[in-house]
């Protein structure tokens, strides 16, 4: 309570999915609530932009059927019917050539590995879901874990190269629960026939994101974007206000569901050093994606894994294979996604650089494209796209709560044993928001006592 009665905000800095379902379940539970980010827009890694007078994600997006914390989301903002469901077409890259992996039998047919590999490859989905307790595979890396269920084949083929495109220089040190966690993801979102199915939000997930915003608001919930967080202001070891570029917000908690580096910055000097370490501890890597609006498709397939590292780009998302065309104009669109450390000369690139950069490999994998076909391109980075799972991660996982007793701590890399996702945004959003409440009944009932004392 402020010196007038009344109830103080809680105040969450991050509009991405994390701060919105923060906000969300505050606001229902009566709390006050002020979202701060520092972009014009909201959405963070999940954001969209217009293309052809549609909005699509910057960074191709899809769900899981599995995405029970979203999807009761969607539910609740009255929103289900917007959902759709695609097979996924997937396939990879290899030694120059192209392999359809969607189904079961695609396994089969996959020259590059004997055929007793192949076998070994089906069973790692069934072997990895079969493993109840996560915690038997924390203390190994993803490539032991790899090499000995599945042998040298199999790990040089198909994994080696995909750890290697997304991870670079940390891919040996990724944790095989990273690993076992996306296996088991990928297993469980099959319908009939083997098929992977993936849900998608009709209009985009820009258009999820805008119908949050008015609930929010409607609800009372002050937004404020392109407003960042500069400093935390603190009275009798507690935060009282958030010092942003646009002045100073009073609040009774400070949620932040930034970057663990950006949180570092807001915190120091306010929590031990110790704690700063370790926020600072968690490897990050950044992403580019070029974003190709083509006259013609590529290939029938949705999702290409592109198993040569030497790529600028480590998949080929031919998102209107999934979500059709006509939604955009009749326009092809095409992710090439690159994950790469934040000071790699290619993250300075200017968007035309990117491009040229791109395109000779992509002209290597499909020899009937010309650029020619390119109607317009877009290139969309972030400094912060995926923490580094390594070995024994729960150990380095920050907890919700900080040392400063109304200061909380609800991001990307605090998913754990699963991976980054709107998904867990959503259910970490959640979680955050449930330390505030707990927090609020305890000062209330020592109030009250203090009060009749
Ligand atoms: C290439 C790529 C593909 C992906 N594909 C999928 C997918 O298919 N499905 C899926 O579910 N998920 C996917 N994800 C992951 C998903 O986008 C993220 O897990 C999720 O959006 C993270 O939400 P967040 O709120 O935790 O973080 P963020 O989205 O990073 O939000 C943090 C917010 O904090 C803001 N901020 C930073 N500093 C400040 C400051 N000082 N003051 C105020 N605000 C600040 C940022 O601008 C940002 O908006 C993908 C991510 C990437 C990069």
């Amino acid at each position: 309570m402020n010196q007038n009665g009344r109830s103080q905000s809680a105040c969450v800095v991050g509009g991405g999915f994390t701060g919105l379902s923060a906000a969300w379940e505050l606001i229902k539970a009566g709390i006050p609530v002020t979202l701060i980010e520092s972009e014009d827009y909201l959405g963070g890694l999940a954001a969209g932009f217009v293309s052809s007078g549609s909005p699509i994600e910057r960074f191709y997006h899809h769900w899981f059927t599995s995405d029970q914390h979203i999807l009761k989301l969607v539910d609740e903002l009255g929103l289900s019917d917007r959902l759709v469901a695609h097979n996924s077409n997937t396939g990879m890259y290899f030694a120059q050539s192209m392999f359809r992996l969607s189904r079961p039998a695609d396994l089969l047919r996959f020259k590059p590995l004997p055929l007793a590999d192949r076998f070994r490859l089906g069973l790692m989905v069934p072997r990895a879901r079969s493993i109840r307790d996560w915690r038997s595979l924390e203390s190994i890396t993803a490539r032991e874990w790899l090499l000995r269920m599945a042998g040298p084949n199999v790990y040089r083929v198909v994994w080696e190269p995909l750890l290697r495109g997304k991870f670079g220089d940390a891919a040996d040190d990724v944790s095989a629960v990273w690993l076992w966690n996306k296996l088991c993801l990928r297993g469980g979102s099959r319908g009939k026939g083997g098929a992977e199915v993936l849900l998608y939000f009709s209009g985009g997930f820009a258009t999820l994101i805008e119908a949050l915003r008015r609930e929010l608001e409607a609800r009372g919930v002050q937004i404020a974007t392109g407003c960042a967080a500069q400093g935390i202001e603190m009275s009798n070891g507690q935060a009282t206000a958030v010092i942003t570029s646009n002045g100073r917000i009073e609040c009774g908690e400070v949620v932040i569901t930034t970057a663990l580096p950006i949180a570092a910055d807001l915190l120091d000097g306010i929590i031990p050093s110790s704690e700063i370490a370790a926020l600072r501890r968690i490897r990050y890597l950044a992403n580019v994606c070029l974003v190709l609006e083509l006259e013609r498709s590529l290939s029938e397939l949705y999702w290409i894994n592109v198993n040569d590292p030497s790529f600028p780009f480590v998949g080929v998302i031919e998102h209107t294979n999934f979500e059709p065309s006509a939604a955009y104009g009749n326009r092809h669109i095409v992710y090439l996604s690159k994950y790469l450390p934040g000071s790699h000369p290619a993250y300075e690139l200017s968007s035309s650089g990117y491009l040229e950069y791109a395109l000779p490999h992509l002209k290597r994998m499909f020899p009937d494209f010309h650029e020619d076909a390119i109607l317009d391109y877009h290139v969309w980075k972030a400094p912060y796209a995926q923490p580094v799972v390594e070995r024994n991660y729960s150990s380095l996982v920050p907890n919700t709560r900080t040392s400063v007793r109304n200061v909380y701590l609800a991001s990307m890399a605090q998913i754990y044993p699963e991976d980054r996702g709107t998904n867990y945004a959503v259910r970490g959003g959640r979680h955050v928001a449930d330390a505030v409440k707990a927090d609020r009944r305890v000062t209330a009932h020592y109030s009250q006592r203090a009060a009749l004392a």
